[in-house]
């Protein structure tokens, strides 16, 4: 197999001395050398050829044994150093103190195409920030992080990348609902691909420790490495960084706003110095459209990370990095600057995000409250979000008495739609086409556009859990079919259209359909 290791990310950054993998406090150091587990039985059971392609590996490769034995950590390459990140963060709020890879070992570097990628395993075994877990990952949760990432990718969403989905062979002991029924299930391992796993919470750590040293250190390296174009690393580079992790943060939660993707767990550990979307966990797909929904039942007395949250967590996870920045910046006026400057483009992008649901071109002043009363009457009867917008798209200009035939098969309970609501249906339909005579475009053209900005197929809750019901049972077409489908996301593939259909209503209160734990 001909991939080229290299490791030039590590060698910058100060190392914890210690070689051993015992749970512990790393102090002044970025990360821990670490050796990923042997398992007994490694399988490959999925790759993303395109993944596989963008790091110059063919399709021979990824078939070959030494492929399934590097990335499940069964096989070390020579000249090579896994390691384990050191991070802390915020969860639900509160400063947790340090996190880090408690479960992810990153192997190594791969420079190709003039893009760098660092390669790592998720649930490779247990490193000195497992703290009390093991390690481990199941297959269930590995499935939704391998779809739902490279959907995510081809839905033109930031994020992070995935290789391949593999058996380890082994059995991991989970209690699945927290409810004190702990059983085996099948141990798994995704190779994760991304330009840098660095979160909000590999710089919070060292602020919290007042380790300005190791802060200054890791920050002015992401910088050099990663944001090249601000400039060399000074006080006015450290507001400049600030303000663009802010930009892309915004910018990848407008996307989700956009396709209704419900992260679950935005604690500043899971927040991408990037602007990637990261740790697909219990996440989920808006079926109705909710601004109050969440998938995370770990969260669901707050709803703290609901849909309509993402927005304000982002700004909050913004401040935590803020803190962390400080000390090296030593000024607060250049940083809540770049806070406010986000409160207000955040309006402007979600407005314009939302014109382009609608098909809208022009900017017009009354485009606010055609999105509100839209966004209203959507919440006033369970109505999904991914066909509504899809379907809108088959509107005809100066057919608004119809336009409920349009949006219809929308609607989870059709005959529960109350004549006041077919009413107000009626009068957004009226404004809405008052709104298009003032665009140029035809009812093509526009019904073109918004098909590249509304998916027609996205990974619902229950078609991941159909494909884990298969997968537990050695089937593993399903991941092979919602896969090659989640590729194409805007196009129509007639071959898939049974996936184009509201959630049915067995998946309406079903484990892993609608609400999920953080077990994985
Ligand atoms: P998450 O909320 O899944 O992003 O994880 C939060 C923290 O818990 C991170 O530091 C993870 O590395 C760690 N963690 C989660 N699951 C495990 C596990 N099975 N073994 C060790 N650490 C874990
Ligand atoms: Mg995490």
């Amino acid at each position: 197999m001909k991939i080229k290791p290299k490791h030039t990310f590590i060698e910058s950054l100060p190392a914890d001395p210690l070689l051993e993998n015992y749970r512990r406090q790393v102090n002044a150091a970025c990360y821990s050398y670490v050796k990923p587990r042997q398992t007994s039985a490694p399988k490959i059971i999925h790759v993303s050829h395109d993944m596989a392609n963008a790091l110059g590996l063919s399709t021979k490769d990824t078939r070959s044994s030494d492929f399934a034995n590097l990335f499940t950590g069964n096989t070390v390459l020579q000249q090579t150093r896994p390691y384990a990140m050191c991070y802390g963060g915020h969860q639900f709020g509160q400063w947790a103190g340090q996190l880090g890879d408690g479960r992810a070992i990153n192997l190594f570097e791969v420079a190709h195409q003039n893009k760098q990628w660092t390669l790592q395993l998720k649930g490779a075994g247990a490193t000195p920030y497992s703290r009390s877990a093991d390690g481990l990952a199941v297959l269930r949760s590995s499935i939704r992080e391998y779809l739902c990432s490279e959907a995510m990718h081809h839905l033109g969403v930031p994020t992070t990348r995935a290789l391949s989905l593999a058996l380890t062979g082994d059995k991991v002991l989970r209690d699945m609902l927290y409810d004190g029924n702990s059983a085996y299930e099948k141990g798994a391992i995704v190779t994760r691909v991304a330009p840098s796993f660095l979160r909000f919470g590999s710089y919070e750590i060292f602020a919290a420790r007042q380790d300005h040293k190791t802060l200054k250190t890791l920050v002015d390296f992401t910088i050099n490495r990663h944001f090249s174009f601000l400039g060399s690393p000074s006080k006015s580079t450290y507001a400049k960084f600030f303000a663009e992790v802010a930009k892309r943060t915004l910018n990848m939660i407008v996307h989700w706003q956009r396709i209704g993707f419900v992260h679950g767990v935005m604690n500043t550990d899971n927040m991408s110095i990037l602007g990637l979307t990261i740790d697909y966990g219990p996440y989920g797909w808006l079926e109705g459209f909710d601004f109050g929904w969440t998938p995370n039942t770990t969260d669901s007395q707050h709803k703290r990370y609901r849909y309509g949250n993402q927005p304000n967590i982002g700004l909050w996870n913004l401040y935590q990095l803020a803190n962390a920045l400080y000390p090296l910046i030593e000024a607060v006026e250049p940083l809540e600057a770049v806070l406010e400057q986000y409160k207000v483009d955040f309006e402007s992008k979600s407005l314009e995000m939302m014109r382009l649901k609608l098909g809208l071109e022009k900017q017009m002043e009354s485009d606010v409250e055609l999105v509100q009363n839209l966004e209203e009457i959507l919440q006033s009867t369970e109505t999904d979000m991914t066909l509504f917008f899809r379907n809108l798209s088959l509107y005809k200009k100066g057919d608004y008495l119809n336009g409920l035939t349009v949006i219809k098969d929308a609607f989870y309970k059709p005959h529960e739609v109350a004549e006041h609501i077919a009413q107000s249906w009626r009068g957004w339909f009226k404004a809405y086409d008052v709104r298009l005579e003032k665009e140029v475009h035809s009812d093509q053209e526009r019904q073109l556009q918004m098909n590249t900005v509304n998916p027609k197929y996205v990974l619902r809750n229950y078609m991941a859990q159909l494909a884990i019901d298969d997968a537990n049972k050695g089937d593993y077409e399903l991941i092979d079919e919602l896969f090659q489908m989640l590729k194409q996301p805007y196009d129509e593939q007639p071959q898939y259209e049974k996936w184009f259909a509201k959630r049915p209503d067995w998946a309406r209160h079903k484990v892993g359909c609608s609400m999920l734990s953080c077990s994985s």
